[in-house]
């Protein structure tokens, strides 16, 4: 086995410098929320590989479900011959999605595909060109993705032009001076300055807002828009690939406000680590695109299907619901108290088991500490903690724990994350 330093040098050789890595040791091993790296050093890992392992890594009943899938079929291409498990997943998804208007699902590999086949599906659907999203908002890579991404750099700058007809608002993040009142009220605005409300395909939305620093879209907000689509004839777009399949406490976080959206995006801990996204939607409007306009090779390969179908047995079987809404009260309670002992934690804040602290220079003037933040993400690591920043301004570290980690392994990591802030900002 090479040691993490040799491996690194190899790194920098031989993979461009675009894409970003945090840490200069190698993953080698795991098992549902611990890292080992190539020198055999232990990480407790409160990033489940970016929102991806809510049922941690290596779960047993994935593994069974994809070696059983392995000795059956492992790609057909469904456009060629399709295959069951495909199906039966898209068949779990309709039954599990909010809202009784019966629904369908479409498979693809990656989240940004699949919010980029969300909006071709909006724009079909309704013959209007239009998008509205949101300042801060993070959806993904490719250029329609960029497009409706709210955050310039490191993603968008250098990157355009992008698809057009994209309009964005600022999110009601309340920490920064955000409301429901001022958004709504910056969207009628456009209405009249830039984009008449027909024209308008859909507006598409995180309800935790997930690389832009877990903002909380206020409930009340998210039925405004549900009641403003609706008049105007728009269709709601939940991406809820970070925030789904319990890491909020429920299957999707827009159930926390009742509201059902008329498309929902998932990927991430879909299917336990393996790739694959989907659509899912009301029927009517996802039968709208003729045959052909929708599809991939890879798309819902059998594989990840495979291990989706096992990520949603375990959810269903192992209560992670609950599980989800006792490690959040745990971990809320540790950043609450962390909150009390350190000035530079801004706020504490999330939804279920989706938790960050905000850091700043002052709490007062509440000006971002992004330094402190990247200071503390690095320590913890030294310290044996994979945990990520997020924030339009890179100063909120979150926590993206497995919703499987044992209570005491989650109290160590916590600890360590305290400890790692208590020497960064020393
Ligand atoms: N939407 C959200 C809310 C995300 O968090 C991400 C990934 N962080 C994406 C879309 C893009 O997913 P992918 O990286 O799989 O393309």
């Amino acid at each position: 086995m090479d040691t993490n330093a040799r491996l690194w040098t190899r790194l920098q050789a031989a993979v461009p410098r675009g894409v970003s890595v945090l840490l200069p040791v190698f993953a080698a091993s795991a098992e549902n929320a611990e890292i080992r790296d190539v020198e055999g050093h232990r990480y407790i890992d409160f990033a489940g590989g970016i929102g991806v392992l809510n049922i941690g890594h290596r779960h047993p009943r994935v593994l069974a479900a994809v070696q059983q899938q392995l000795q059956a079929i492992t790609h057909a291409c469904f456009q060629v011959m399709p295959y069951e498990p495909y199906v039966q997943l898209a068949e779990r998804l309709n039954e599990l999605a909010p809202g009784t208007a019966p629904k369908k699902t479409i498979f693809l590999t990656t989240g940004a595909e699949a919010i980029e086949n969300a909006i071709k599906i909006a724009r079909y659907a309704t013959g209007r060109p239009g998008v509205i999203a949101f300042g801060g908002a993070f959806h993904g890579r490719t250029m329609m993705a960029l497009a409706v991404t709210g955050k310039m750099n490191p993603y968008k700058t250098g990157f355009g032009p992008f698809p057009g007809d994209v309009y964005h608002v600022p999110f009601p993040g309340e920490y920064r001076g955000g409301s429901t009142a001022a958004t709504m009220g910056a969207i009628e605005e456009l209405f009249h300055s830039s984009i008449a409300p027909d024209r308008v395909a859909a507006v598409i939305l995180e309800p935790v807002q997930g690389e832009g620093g877990f903002n909380v879209a206020p409930f009340d907000f998210l039925r405004e828009i549900r009641t403003l689509c609706d008049r105007h004839g728009i269709l709601m777009i939940a991406d809820e690939i970070q925030t789904g399949f319990g890491r909020t406490g429920r299957m999707f976080a827009v159930e926390h406000a009742g509201v059902v959206p008329d498309l929902i995006t998932t990927a991430k801990s879909l299917a336990g680590g393996f790739p694959l996204s989907a659509v899912t939607g009301r029927a009517d409007l996802m039968d709208t695109v003729p045959p052909g306009g929708l599809g991939g090779t890879y798309a819902g390969n059998p594989v990840a299907c495979a291990a989706a179908l096992a990520v949603l047995d375990v959810m269903r079987d192992e209560d992670i619901l609950g599980r989800a809404e006792k490690l959040g009260a745990r971990v809320r309670e540790r950043l609450v108290a962390m909150h009390q002992r350190f000035g530079c934690i801004g706020e504490v804040r999330g939804l279920g088991a989706m938790l960050a602290i905000e850091l700043v220079r002052d709490r007062a003037t509440r000006e971002p500490a992004p330094d402190l933040a990247r200071k503390t993400v690095l320590k913890a690591a030294e310290l044996g903690l994979v945990i990520l920043s997020c924030g339009l301004h890179a100063n909120v570290i979150r926590v993206l724990v497995p919703l499987t980690a044992p209570l005491e392994l989650t109290d160590e990591g916590m600890s360590i994350l305290e400890l790692a802030l208590e020497s960064a900002s020393a």
